[in-house]
């Protein structure tokens, strides 16, 4: 028996489910608001999507959708084969079905969106004979970590790249790392449909840390860059959900606040005598307790600023976007240290300047 229940560690009673109530992540739980409803889209309850878990659409003059729920990637079918983009293992198999639903044609062309396994984790199911088009350091990573289930790419390109193939044009475009190094945008110019994956995903606040990105200041100038586009549709890789121009307008609204949150709560928590005082708080040699009160001040500061916010509609966050009060505090989080790590610093101190007294 633990003596002290505050931190035992309990499997929870509902199945599937390990609930940890003092170290580690907090579970969601029923607190959370629900979802918004218009989240959830019809062909969940589709015959296919039941039996098979899968969904396609054709977006506009053969490009094609294709969904696995958690995974989002898609195809062009040309008048001389198709061109696959990205092919998530939660797919797999099935993206081959996808594409046998609306052509005959063999896939000749496979794009890689970045080097990350959970997009492009099944790309072997198009065989050895495809042409493997990637940013370079894409096919350096894949060289580095090998894995069967990636092939190395066969072309590669730095700042820019257009593809034509039977009739169908694509745009490939580098503008420096974001989510992860050699993360690309791949727009459609004759459909209007731009691909950039693991920035931006429509409906919803997205995975946790800003979707497990890297270069986080890099990211947000891919929100800017992705407005850039003429885009009617766009594909983000994941949530079940191809976007509208206003739908990706209202997620950079989201990590706008939450930029805005993180940025007063660096400011009000970054000054020395305001860490001093939470590091006292912690009471006698618990420097690292105190750190992370610290650091927790700013996310629960920034958690709360985006959360209580009214947004350009007068609704709250959690009414207009899925996952908002469960992921809210890790991206705060993330944005609030990207900020303390990336961007220029306000206290620089000069020689002699010394910090407050902190007395243990
Ligand atoms: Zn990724």
């Amino acid at each position: 028996m633990c003596h002290d229940d505050q931190k035992s560690i309990n499997v929870d009673d509902s199945p599937g489910f390990y609930a940890i109530d003092h170290y580690g992540f907090p579970r969601a739980g029923a607190d959370d608001p629900v979802d918004p409803e218009e989240y959830y889209p019809a062909y969940l309850q589709s015959e296919r999507f039941q039996r098979f878990g899968y969904h396609t659409e054709e977006l506009r003059g053969g490009f094609h959708w294709v969904t696995s729920a958690g995974y989002d990637a898609a195809f062009v079918v040309t008048e001389a084969g198709v061109i696959a983009i990205d092919a998530p293992p939660t797919l797999g198999e099935n993206m081959l079905a996808a594409i046998e639903e609306v052509t005959d044609l063999p896939v000749t062309h496979v794009i890689y969106s970045h080097w990350h396994s959970d997009h492009i984790g099944a790309a072997s199911v198009f065989g050895p004979d495809v042409e493997i088009i990637a940013h370079r350091i894409t096919k350096e990573l894949l060289e580095r970590f090998p894995d069967p289930k990636r092939p190395v790419p066969t072309t590669v390109f730095d700042t820019e790249f257009v593809l034509e193939v039977g009739g169908a044009r694509l745009e490939l475009s580098y503008k420096g790392e974001n989510h992860c190094p050699g993360n690309i945008f791949i727009y459609a110019p004759q459909q209007k449909v731009l691909t950039a994956v693991d920035i931006l995903s429509p409906g919803s606040a997205t995975f946790m840390h800003c979707d497990a990105s890297q270069n986080i200041t890099g990211w947000y100038e891919a929100h800017a860059q992705i407005l850039e586009y003429d885009f009617d549709f766009f594909v983000g890789g994941h949530h079940m959900h191809y976007g509208t121009r206003e739908q990706v307008k209202l997620c950079v609204e989201y990590f706008a606040d939450i930029l805005e949150g993180a940025t007063a709560a660096v400011e009000r928590f970054g000054r020395s005598d305001a860490l001093v005082d939470i590091l006292a708080g912690a009471g006698d040699l618990r420097t690292f307790v105190g750190v992370e009160n610290w650091i927790n001040s700013m996310a629960n500061h920034t958690t709360r600023h985006v959360l209580e916010k009214k947004t350009s509609d007068g609704r709250l966050w959690w009414e207009r976007l899925a996952g908002v009060s469960t992921q809210t505090k890790y991206h705060a989080y993330t944005v609030l240290e990207s900020i303390r790590l990336e961007r220029p610093r306000p206290d620089y101190r000069l020689r002699g300047e010394n910090p407050p007294a902190f007395q243990t």
